[in-house]
């Protein structure tokens, strides 16, 4: 944050001004930083000494219409809804301050990006445990970078994003209160831990993406930022159709964005799509939001980030058997706290990548999955885990591959195993992982018409 701004004295009318509710400051304004507007109302909860609903409750009477449903789940401020900027207003206006909450939020991008631009609907709350292990009351918050989906890591401490509780797995609400949100709400083990840094062993292209996302999440921060106008995005495409006439040279994901646009110009983007394409072109994402022509203009990197399918755009039929090793390699590290780290083996199988495929998996991504394998079976019997698994994905088999059914299979895995409760949810974690990138294999099988692709674009 920036302390020079609680200094900042308030202007004659705004000091006189009566406010609802406490005039609180936004935390990290003008930084990457910067706290979540959801965060914020958590901390004005607290302060006021009310609950959540009835804070939603005063902005809805406030604004004389239901802006806020009570006991949502999702972020009232990441999905690009028309009722954004009323549900900013109404907060800002009861707490007087006027204009700068908005920062809090996507806000400066919302006409140029989509909903769900940032995040997915319904998302679990995400957490820096080494943040929630040094919090300060006094100056710390929870920034908006770790509601965007493509972030990974805590910029402040490079370690890992997570949305798991360590000790028992289960996953936190994002209304947690103030005072009881860095402890499990299940079994109350501290949320913050000295967590290793991991930034070290990102590839060039994962930090560049990490960044990416806090220039964007800074410009948005930015309290003299205006609302990028929405056709910033078309602005940059149509220049870009003009340098490439004929499209011949353009690389096929490029193409399906360019003919996305020209038969449907008032579709709003992802910010993964956005950084796909700034990928692809060898430039910012903000060189795209604030300068889109010229930056269409000069000459394209193609090929620069060489089979740049990092950001799960493609279309799963046209993956390659090492891409869809390397995703779940990705996902089974991701969730290396609450799953089990099965043989390369037996996760390339299910991939569909054959042998001689694995050497074109990045390095770094085999090395981190070896290295956690070996942290890992440390502590476990692996025979009795590599046991378990066909078992859990025979059960899975029978009903949908969604996370929150895991549950039901995990009694199906003890009788199956000789394990207990704790590790069959490992298991089924692990079962869980291995299934999607069978999909991904059984779908690179089937041939999808040309428009699948667009759709996926559209994400
Ligand atoms: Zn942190
Ligand atoms: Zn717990």
């Amino acid at each position: 944050m920036a302390p020079e701004q609680s200094f900042k004295p308030l202007s004659p009318p705004q000091a006189r001004m009566w406010t609802a509710l406490p005039p609180l400051q936004l935390r990290g304004t003008g930084t990457a930083q910067v706290e979540s507007l959801d965060h914020y109302l958590i901390r004005l909860v607290d302060l006021v000494g009310i609950t959540h609903d009835r804070m939603l409750e005063i902005c809805n009477a406030a604004a004389g219409q239901i802006l806020f449903p009570p006991h949502g789940t999702s972020s009232p401020f990441l999905c690009n809804e028309t009722e954004l900027e009323a549900r900013i207003a109404a907060i800002e206006r009861l707490t007087g301050q006027n204009d700068l909450l908005r920062h809090g939020t996507p806000w400066a991008c919302s006409a140029v990006m989509g909903v769900h631009a940032f995040s997915s609907a319904a998302r679990a709350r995400r957490w820096c445990p080494v943040c929630y292990l040094q919090w300060d009351v006094d100056r710390s918050a929870e920034p908006l970078t770790w509601s965007i989906e493509i972030k990974k890591l805590c910029s402040l401490h490079g370690s890992e994003l997570v949305d798991r509780c360590r000790s028992c797995g289960k996953a936190q609400p994002v209304r947690t209160h103030y005072r009881a949100r860095r402890a499990c709400r299940f079994c109350r083990t501290p949320l913050g831990w000295d967590a290793e840094p991991v930034s070290a062993h990102l590839t060039p292209l994962d930090r560049w993406v990490e960044s990416q996302v806090d220039q964007v999440i800074e410009l948005c921060s930015d309290p003299a930022q205006e609302k990028l106008p929405a056709d910033r995005f078309h602005q940059f495409l149509e220049a870009f159709s003009v340098m490439h006439g004929d499209r011949a040279d353009l690389p096929s994901a490029l193409r399906s964005v360019v003919s996305l646009w020209s038969y449907a110009p008032a579709t709003k983007i992802s910010l993964k799509m956005l950084v796909n394409l700034a990928g692809m072109h060898g430039c910012s994402v903000l060189d795209i939001l604030l300068d889109p022509v010229r930056t269409a203009q000069r000459e394209p990197f193609f090929g620069f980030w060489q089979g740049f399918d990092y950001l799960p755009l493609t279309p799963r039929s046209r993956l390659r058997g090492s891409v869809r090793l390397q995703v779940a390699l990705r996902n089974l590290l991701r969730r290396a706290a609450v799953c089990y780290l099965p043989s390369l083996a037996l996760v390339a199988d299910h991939a569909g990548c054959k042998q001689p495929e694995i050497l074109h998996v990045q390095n770094q991504v085999l090395a981190a999955y070896r290295q956690a394998r070996r942290v890992q079976h440390g502590k476990h019997k692996s025979k009795l885990f590599e046991q378990a698994i066909q078992p859990a994905l025979d059960a899975l088999g029978l009903i949908q591959i969604k996370r929150v059914m895991l549950y039901k299979i995990v009694p199906e895995i003890v009788t199956a195993s000789r394990l207990d409760k704790t590790d069959a949810r490992r298991i089924a974690e692990t079962a869980l992982i291995l299934r999607r990138a069978k999909r991904a294999h059984d779908a690179s099988l089937a041939v999808l018409p040309d428009t699948a692709r667009d759709t996926v674009w559209l994400q």
